[in-house]
């Protein structure tokens, strides 16, 4: 063990089991604690301060600090601190809130009427699928219930919304993904496409690649496509000139519904309020978490147009009700908190940041494609990923697959900065409130990083 017996470290390897971790290397090393947080830093235990310039889990859009939430949060706390939605029942938090996104959705062919309350991405996810799958009884097309989504894309852990994930971590030794979830190719065109095939023809031949698959399951019996705008998880993966066009003209073809994965893009993410509106998508379910309360508050949001809700609605009529629903979903606070989280970003007008400041973290962060150890910079707005390479003319890194990205991460680390290295790509997602010197800082602590591991390397 790394750490002294009853430290917090110590304290907390004893008793907690960690998500998303190794939970020998958790025994052995212990966590590091994190104890508070303002604007884009954070402290641990033992005071050092880091810039946390993955905004958490992609979603502490605002900054850590924030005064007006824990006020709109004590305020809800003293005078409704719970109620619930089901059975005709409602509260003024989740009704505003609901008005809120409605008024903020995209303006799209079928807009968005509806919004449905969840606690996380994963939880919305899955329920999107059990909508769809009772939508499609309602319509009398059972058959019609196979959902396709993407290698690399990301949409949760749950059963449903992990089957629709298609990263092998949430799959392999989990069971999944389950029968009915089908996984189509990766927009990554740095790594995917063939030798001088250019974005454009490399799009059109993924939306071949899928009108095949359509094709091949039966087009009737395929009820829905998911994508994030842009992928998160998966490397941060911008798609190329022409994706979303080619691929919603086949969906539209086969009258297959679009479900944009906003978890990580919404709220200002990719420079517009929508990743569907960066990225000109027209979907008929979009979900909405992380930023929609900057975390502070477990919240998830599913946007639905009328087109995906009549159905719902005369089912949940004809049986007597939509049977699905959580106890904290539309939770009072989180929605409170959600609704000034909200506001902050129009007030301060955190779009504008993104725009502003986004456009300069992508152009330092394209610099350091000159550096040895980096193959490709991706991006958009503010979110961004370097690839890592030991071999730029093979793409390849280090012989084990993540171990370059963990090496570089951990060096970061310890120069107090805290990225993401998903395998051999390091992620940004800073609050949306970073300003130039800030990037300079972190761009300054990435290359010091890189530097270090390519003298390591020799
Ligand atoms: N969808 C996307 C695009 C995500 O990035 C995530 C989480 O990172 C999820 C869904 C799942 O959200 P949660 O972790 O809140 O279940």
């Amino acid at each position: 063990m790394n750490h002294l017996p009853n430290s917090i470290e110590a304290r907390d390897a004893a008793v907690h089991m960690h998500p998303y971790t190794d939970a020998r290397a958790l025994q052995q090393n212990g966590p590091t604690v994190m104890a508070k947080g303002e604007g884009v830093h954070v402290w641990d235990t033992n005071g050092k301060q880091y810039i946390e310039a993955m905004a958490g889990l992609w979603s502490v859009g605002i900054g850590f600090s924030e005064p007006r939430l824990v006020e709109a949060a004590a305020k809800q706390m003293a005078e409704l601190p719970y109620y619930h939605t089901f059975a005709m029942r409602s509260h003024t938090p989740a009704i505003e809130l609901a008005e809120k996104l409605i008024g903020m959705a995209p303006k799209l062919e079928n807009p968005m009427s509806k919004v449905f309350f969840t606690n996380s991405g994963s939880e919305a996810n899955d329920t999107v699928v059990k909508m769809i799958w009772y939508r499609a009884n309602a319509m009398g097309q059972p058959q019609r219930k196979k959902i396709i989504s993407r290698i690399k894309g990301y949409h949760g852990i749950t059963i449903a919304s992990g089957s629709m994930t298609g990263l092998p971590a949430n799959h392999g030794s989990f069971d999944l993904p389950l029968p009915g979830f089908l996984h189509t190719g990766s927009p990554h065109h740095w790594r995917e496409a063939a030798d001088g095939e250019s974005e454009e023809d490399f799009s059109k031949r993924r939306a071949q690649e899928l009108e095949e698959m359509i094709l091949a399951e039966g087009p009737d019996t395929i009820a829905a496509f998911i994508g994030e705008p842009v992928m998160g998880a998966g490397g941060v993966i911008v798609p190329p000139k022409g994706y979303w066009a080619e691929i919603q003209k086949v969906l539209k073809k086969y009258d297959i519904l679009l479900i944009a994965d906003e978890v990580i893009n919404g709220l200002g993410r990719t420079g517009n309020m929508w990743g569907s509106e960066t990225c000109e998508m027209q979907p008929d379910i979009m979900v909405s978490s992380k930023q929609l309360s900057s975390s502070y508050l477990p919240i998830s949001a599913i946007m639905l147009n009328d087109k995906v809700f009549e159905p719902i609605a005369d089912e949940s009529n004809r049986i007597g009700t939509f049977g699905h629903g959580f106890t904290g979903g539309g939770h009072p606070v989180a929605a409170a908190v959600a609704l000034e989280n909200l506001k902050i970003i129009e007030e301060r007008d955190l779009l504008g940041n993104v725009r502003e400041v986004g456009p300069y973290m992508q152009e330092k962060l394209g610099a350091l494609t000159a550096h040895p150890l980096v193959g490709e910079k991706r991006g958009i707005g503010l979110i961004a990923a370097l690839e890592l390479v030991t071999d730029k003319q093979a793409k390849t890194a280090l012989e084990k697959p993540g171990a370059l990205g963990a090496r570089v991460g951990a060096a970061v680390f310890e120069a107090g900065l805290i990225c993401r290295n998903m395998g051999d790509a390091l992620a940004f997602c800073p609050p949306m409130i970073i300003t130039k010197p800030q990037i300079d800082e972190l761009v300054g602590k990435v290359e010091g990083a890189l530097d270090q591991v390519a003298g390591e390397l020799g």
